[in-house]
């Protein structure tokens, strides 16, 4: 009554503003709340999602909280493990010594990373486990353990799976391995006992061909002349064969091979004919290899390269390539090339594109080849194009610091 209407209204002013700023206080402690409540809902289902079991326990190991992955996992309910101590209920007799060990470790202070072992569920089923289990702190002080086990079975069922896998593959390979070098042997036992009767087919057409060169009409004499054709090919294929089951099955020596000089010797040994044109690098290294393996690739390669080429200028070029672990060769021709659908076939045995009539060979070469670079620990690859040319790559490792050495005669300047 005796404020004046000014007084009354500055004092409603003055309520409004103080319940707004209540009303304030109270919205920010509630949304505190509520985020507290959406942090611990969040941890909850964090646990309860979790695949593997949790439990946490006290500083007495009794237990506190468990998870749903812990129920499913041992088959007891949470209410059943809360208040007990967990390594009572599912440690077993046997590992109950080393439940408690890990126990103590936790409950002072240290980290038990991830070990295998097992443990036993309600029903008395044993499961296979990988348990870690770290302290809890709230500040300095130490509360309790949390103890998490991963179901391993499935784990350990696979790895038991595999490794019966790989001891039928080693098993496998063992047997193949044998059946190689059983192989290796027959064809060689095979070719080498071809050779004599068929020495002795190759000088009777002869001695028919010489001393009853009168006795033949001329059907006759094309029919011995085929035998004896027929047969000096057959040797070369037994040859080849032999010389093809040696790789391998002979273990080679390993010496400093000058791979200019050897170059330069297949080459002049090869006689490419004055039209062909040969270019080797201007330096070859001396490298630590079998000699007889580096011939038989260099010269089957250098053969081809010069028997496959129908142009009247043949190039045929060496390159060679120091690529830190291996060396790195190549025979690079101008000649008829091969369709890349072949690429694999040719390196079969016996395996050709042409007929005896179109370009002679016994079809093993490359074969010899392949098997001489791979027994090194090398690799074969081929680049080609019809009618253009082909490279016959191959990559040796180095068995020790190699490096370049002298010049070879035919270099390219
Ligand atoms: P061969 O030379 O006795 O026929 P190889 O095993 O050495 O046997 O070669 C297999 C096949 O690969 C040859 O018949 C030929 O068709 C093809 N070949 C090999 N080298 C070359 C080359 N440099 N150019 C074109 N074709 C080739």
């Amino acid at each position: 009554e005796d404020k004046t209407k000014e007084q009354l209204i500055n004092e409603i002013v003055e309520l409004h503003n103080r319940i707004a700023e209540l009303e304030k206080s109270e919205t920010q402690g509630n949304i505190a709340e509520l985020e507290n409540m959406e942090r611990r809902l969040y941890l909850e289902a964090v646990l309860t999602n979790a695949p593997d079991a949790i439990i946490t326990m006290d500083a007495q190991h009794k237990t506190i909280m468990c998870n749903q992955g812990a129920e499913e996992l041992f088959g007891y309910s949470c209410d059943e493990m809360i208040g007990r101590d967990i390594d009572d209920l599912i440690a077993g007799a046997d590992k109950f010594e080393e439940a408690r060990d890990y126990s103590k470790l936790v409950l002072a202070g240290k980290n038990v990373s991830a070990t295998e072992s097992v443990r036993y569920r309600k029903d008395g089923s044993p499961v296979e486990v990988m348990v870690a289990g770290s302290p809890i702190f709230i500040g300095n002080k130490l509360v309790g353990a949390v103890a998490v086990y991963t179901d391993i079975t499935e784990l350990k069922r696979m790895k038991h799976e595999i490794e019966e896998y790989s001891q039928e593959l080693e098993h496998k390979v063992e047997q193949l391995q044998k059946l190689n070098e059983e192989l290796s042997q027959y064809t060689y036992a095979v070719s080498h006992d071809l050779r004599a009767p068929l020495r002795a087919l190759i000088n009777y057409s002869r001695f028919l061909q010489e001393d009853f060169v009168d006795k033949l009409n001329e059907i006759g004499k094309d029919y011995i002349q085929s035998i004896a054709e027929n047969a000096l090919y057959m040797e070369e294929l037994v040859v080849d064969l032999l010389e093809y089951s040696r790789i391998g099955r002979i273990k080679p020596k390993i010496i400093e091979v000058d791979l200019g000089k050897l170059l330069d010797n297949i080459v002049s040994k090869l006689h490419p004919g004055e039209n062909i044109q040969v270019t080797l690098p201007k330096k070859m290294p001396i490298i630590q290899a079998s000699e007889l393996h580096l011939e038989q690739i260099f010269s089957n390669l250098l053969s081809n390269a010069f028997k496959f080429n129908k142009t009247p200028k043949p190039q045929i070029t060496v390159e060679c390539l120091d690529k830190d672990n291996v060396w790195e060769f190549a025979v690079r021709d101008n000649g008829i090339g091969i369709d890349p659908k072949y690429f694999d076939k040719i390196f079969g045995i016996f395996q050709r594109l042409h007929t005896q009539e179109e370009y002679e060979g016994t079809g093993i070469g490359l074969a010899i080849v392949k098997k001489a670079i791979e027994e090194q620990g090398g690799t074969v690859w081929i680049e080609s194009t019809p009618n253009k040319g082909s490279v016959f790559s191959f990559a040796l490792p180095k068995k020790n610091i190699e490096q370049f050495g002298k010049q070879t005669s035919k270099a390219k300047e």
